[in-house]
């Protein structure tokens, strides 16, 4: 049991860690990871429902690419080289979709207010927005 007496310097070394460069590429990729969920906790409390902003994804996208990168160029683990190898494809194309949806409100002419894609009428001042989607179902 190491000595906690200058803690957080333990064996003369912060943390008990023996620093390298990767070292550092890796705990940033942990700490970008899991900052994410506070992300990701702090838009669905301010809204009241379970809300996943771009942020998470890009939080998700940085973090999983450092830890890749620790685990290809350092750690040249099998297991953990798998683990985020694959993990870009979902953050990608959910900030595809993302975007295309951002793309894709609608900008009230009379008050500047966006609502979502399928948007008969303005969220804001009610007034019809024009080129309105049709209801599924339904022929123009
Ligand atoms: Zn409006």
């Amino acid at each position: 049991m190491p000595s906690l007496e200058h803690f957080p310097w333990i064996n003369g070394k912060f943390l008990d860690v023996e620093w390298t460069t990767w070292k550092v590429v890796g705990w940033i990729g942990n700490v970008v990871f899991f900052s994410r969920f506070f992300v990701q906790w702090y838009a669905t409390e301010k809204r009241r429902q379970v809300v996943v902003p771009a942020l998470f994804w890009w939080l998700s996208l940085a973090g999983s690419g450092l830890l890749l990168a620790y685990a290809l160029f350092y750690k040249r683990d099998s297991v953990f080289i798998f683990a985020y190898a694959f993990t870009w494809i979902p953050y990608v194309r959910n900030l595809i979709i993302h975007h295309r949806h951002q793309k894709a409100q609608r900008l009230c002419p009379h008050c500047g207010f966006t609502s979502p894609p399928a948007a008969a009428y303005c969220a804001h001042c009610g007034a019809k927005l024009d080129d309105a989607p049709s209801p599924p179902g339904q022929a123009r």
